[in-house]
């Protein structure tokens, strides 16, 4: 195994330098398998690794080994310490939101840097030496597509082209291959429920050793798309009103940023009360059960008759489309950032819209190189109270019940699970 496992490596190293000599080719014939599914590890740790498979909806995701994925240049292979349990992997999973399968999902990690791709930049293998902690946001800037060259990464071009509609990296190829058969499996993100995944150098920030590694997890998606909404959506001010309608793993974080940035009142809308108790932990001064209250007219009770001046929805309905907008005073943002099931759609009063000014926003996640560090400043500094916003840890064994008990909302907060 051991001799098997560093001719690979050495042969990868060859291929890296002098693609296509003909003794490389002889080489790859002679083991069977492409380039791509050859495992190897330069730190001389394992060849394999494990992770989770979402096969199709309705089947249940199930544990498997695989090659150890290989970097190319750009990239990073990291040792996963964590990853985040979040409702756009629970849309995936039953179907809801279509992609490639089979794939891992999980896409909100910390872990520790392994190896670089080979030809990276300088830059980058100086910014992240091997053994640096860091933190993935799951949106992977490309980093030179007409977006990310305007600064607005979370808008990428190649992001969406390749791994939101195709389950890979940006040359169209996933770097995850089962270990018994060789067979591809698709990335969601960086496929971030294994015990090592491949992420584009620049999705990653240091996280500094003061930090935990499993309540971190959450800065890469729940923090970091509460960032994004907070300040570049809705562009937030000081003593502003903020409303915020769905209290999960993202919307708990915008109450969070919202105290971060200074709002006023910061309401907090769920249905159940469990999750509006701990809401009050997290910022929220005041709480609305929208089982039993009427959320407009309450809203308009805390704010003076006004509305407040952004509203965010965390939830993907349309019901809760239609109470955001009606949410915000007149001239006010209502920021949507609840993925629903492909097709939803979601209704507003046109006239009130036009005359009231009022602004609908949609805002995915935020800009890697520029909001990540700034996330992990409040988590460091703080601002931003990481120990609370997670409510459950978990071992990779358990991941499919915990997004069994965050389909049926028994999960207050955020659920990670602890890979190694
Ligand atoms: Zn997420
Ligand atoms: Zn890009």
């Amino acid at each position: 195994m051991a001799s098997f496992s560093s001719a690979c490596r050495s042969l990868v190293r060859k291929l890296s330098r002098a693609p296509c000599s003909a003794q490389v080719q002889r080489s790859l014939l002679s083991t069977g398998i492409s380039k791509e599914a050859v495992g190897y590890h330069v730190g001389g740790g394992p060849s394999y690794m494990r992770g989770t498979v979402f096969w199709e909806p309705g089947k249940p995701i199930t544990i498997e080994e695989f090659h150890m994925p290989l970097p190319k240049a750009g990239e990073v292979l990291i040792r996963t310490k964590a990853c985040g349990v979040c409702h756009s992997d629970l849309h995936v999973i039953k179907g809801e939101l279509p992609f490639a399968s089979p794939c891992v999902v999980g896409h909100e990690i910390t872990g520790e840097v392994v190896e670089h791709g080979p030809n990276t930049d300088r830059g980058i293998t100086r910014r992240f030496p091997i053994g640096t902690r860091v933190v993935g946001a799951f949106i992977m800037p490309c980093g030179s597509c007409h977006f990310c060259v305007k600064g607005q990464e979370d808008l990428c071009a190649d992001f969406f082209a390749y791994n939101r509609a195709q389950g890979t990296l940006y040359d169209g190829k996933t770097r995850l291959f089962l270990r018994g058969n060789g067979k591809p499996v698709f990335m969601y993100s960086m496929g971030g429920l294994a015990e090592y995944c491949v992420v584009p150098a620049n999705a990653l920030a240091v996280l500094p050793d003061s930090l935990p590694y499993t309540e971190s997890a959450i800065l890469g998606c729940a923090v970091f798309t509460a960032y994004g909404a907070m300040r570049h959506a809705a562009e937030l001010r000081a003593g502003d009103a903020v409303a915020v309608i769905g209290i999960g793993g993202v919307g708990s974080s915008c109450l969070q940023i919202a105290r971060a940035f200074g709002a006023s009142e910061i309401i907090a809308i769920d249905v159940q009360d469990e999750k509006l108790n701990n809401a009050k932990k997290l910022g929220a001064t005041h709480t609305i059960n929208a089982a039993k209250e009427d959320v407009i007219d309450k809203i308009k009770e805390i704010t003076g008759g006004m509305g407040v001046d952004v509203a965010v929805e965390a939830l993907g309905r349309p019901a809760t489309f239609m109470q955001c907008a009606n949410s915000v005073r007149d001239g006010g943002k209502a920021v949507m950032i609840g993925l629903a099931a492909a097709g939803s759609m979601g209704q507003v009063d046109i006239n009130r819209l036009v005359r009231r000014q009022i602004k609908i926003i949609g805002s995915y996640g935020a800009r890697a190189r520029q909001d990540l560090p700034q996330v992990i400043k409040l988590a460091e500094n703080g601002t931003f109270d990481l120990e609370n916003a997670v409510s459950r840890k978990c071992t990779l064994e358990e991941a499919a019940t915990a997004y069994e008990d965050l389909n049926r909302g028994q999960i207050v907060g955020r659920a990670v699970v602890e890979i190694m």
